[in-house]
């Protein structure tokens, strides 16, 4: 299970250190022990000129479990950064714009373009109402929701959260997509293989902020 950690890199710098990267103290977030280094493996980040980058993994003591530690730009099992997914489902949503030219325009297949698309439109429902749930936490405030779509409306949560969260702990919140990545962790554009959007405590992801 990936634990997504909030980079204050960007991803050249990230790319840069290689296997030099280093990573505050972690968790284990099956029962919060501390956890200690376990090695780690490579990568591939599509952008301009494919990329290998380094990512560590973690090891708990006690349960025994190892954790791949992601950046918040990346998602779980996705080759390109979370920004390029995210703005290209939102275009696609809201702008209707077709996958077909954003997977174009972005030099990536259009069968990936299209996935995300797909896969946010599965989790849509279940991601909106964790979402909604996360942003009443930060601030007890209505969710206004414009639509009956349910993209749009898990497009609206998204931004309702990051907004509270912004307002709440200014700077140290992460930009819009990498926000998302932060509180999904893997689920945010999960896999046909991933469980479904799990409900989101607000508490809990509060405190992924440092
Ligand atoms: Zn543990």
């Amino acid at each position: 299970m990936p634990i997504v950690w909030q980079c204050p890199l960007g991803v050249s710098a990230y790319l840069a250190l290689g296997q030099q990267i280093e990573i505050g103290e972690k968790a284990c977030p099956e029962c919060g022990q501390r956890l200690g280094g376990w090695g780690g493996y490579w990568r591939w980040l599509r952008r301009p000129g494919t990329e290998r980058l380094w990512i560590r993994r973690s090891r708990c003591s006690r349960c025994r479990r190892s954790h791949a530690l992601l950046p918040d730009f990346l998602l779980e099992r996705r080759l390109d950064e979370v920004e390029v997914i995210g703005r290209a489902v939102a275009l696609s949503i809201s702008g209707g714009l077709g996958m077909r030219p954003l997977a174009e325009r972005l030099g990536v297949p259009m069968t990936t373009a299209r996935d995300w698309r797909r896969r946010f439109q599965v989790n849509a429902l279940m991601m909106a109402a964790a979402l909604v749930a996360v942003a009443v936490h930060l601030d007890p405030a209505p969710v206004l929701l414009s639509a009956a779509e349910h993209e749009i409306v898990a497009l609206e949560a998204l931004g309702a959260v990051w907004h509270r969260a912004r307002t709440r702990f200014g700077k140290r919140v992460p930009e819009l997509w990498s926000f998302w990545s932060l509180i999904s962790d893997e689920h945010a554009l999960g896999t046909n293989r991933s469980p479904p959007y799990p409900p989101r405590s607000g508490a809990v992801c509060i405190t992924r902020i440092p």
